[in-house]
């Protein structure tokens, strides 16, 4: 049978680079489910909805078509054949995908294509986000809760905009982070929380190649 891995947990804690990297070494799909809270948060704010009017966004919830390739290789996804990979990684759509993702008429939609999307990957598949193993797939093969303390949170993801942008305040994206990851964790609908059966991972003293072995032994074990 498949095997299907959810891996779940706050930002920071490595979730995408692990989850890319499991899949990657078992031949397995990947599923980055926050690229679709983000791709649709985009289309939103370039389509002249106000992300902070609940209604609004519930009513725009069903519009675009949301398209997420699943290749641990070479993840992509298009927001109504418009490759939104780019776009999704702006600070607008960071600082906008909590409210967003918020709405139930939102999680719903996307919570469906999720289920279809799992469902439709005969090798298995690992997937990544806040609420996959308390809501999106319950019955997974194993769960995995990643967390690290906030200090090392703010630093990968400091080191990360670093990279990109050749420069960061720890303090700003420290900050940014935990207010991101309380409204992840306060919403009414699905917040972001460890499933009872899952296994918990402190990532704070450990490396990426560390994390990956520890998921993948947890995997084939
Ligand atoms: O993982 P990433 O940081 O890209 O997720 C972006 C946002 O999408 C999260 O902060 C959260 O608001 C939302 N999200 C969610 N449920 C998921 C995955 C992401 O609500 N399963």
């Amino acid at each position: 049978a498949p095997v299907v891995v959810a891996i779940d947990g706050p930002s920071g804690t490595g979730k995408s680079s692990t989850s890319k990297a499991v899949a990657a070494k078992l031949g397995l799909r990947y599923l980055d489910t926050g690229a679709q809270y983000r791709a649709i948060t985009w289309w939103m704010l370039t389509h002249g909805v106000d992300v902070n009017d609940a209604a609004a966004v519930a009513e725009a919830a069903g519009r675009p078509a949301i398209v997420s390739t699943t290749d641990p290789a070479a993840p992509g996804i298009t927001a109504d054949g418009e490759d939104a990979s780019g776009p999704i990684r702006t600070q607008e759509v960071t600082a906008a995908v909590s409210a967003v993702s918020a709405v139930p008429a939102v999680r719903s939609r996307i919570t469906e294509l999720q289920r279809s999307i799992a469902a439709s990957a005969p090798e298995g598949m690992v997937v990544e986000g806040r609420d996959i193993g308390t809501t999106v797939l319950p019955n997974a093969d194993l769960k995995i809760f990643l967390t690290a303390s906030p200090e090392a949170r703010a630093e990968r993801r400091g080191g990360e905009l670093k990279a990109k942008n050749g420069q960061a305040d720890l303090a700003a994206t420290q900050e940014a982070l935990l207010k991101r990851d309380r409204a992840d964790s306060s919403r009414a609908v699905s917040p972001l929380l460890k499933a009872d059966d899952a296994v918990e991972v402190d990532t704070t003293e450990l490396t990426l190649e560390q994390v990956i072995e520890c998921v993948v032994t947890l995997i084939v074990e």
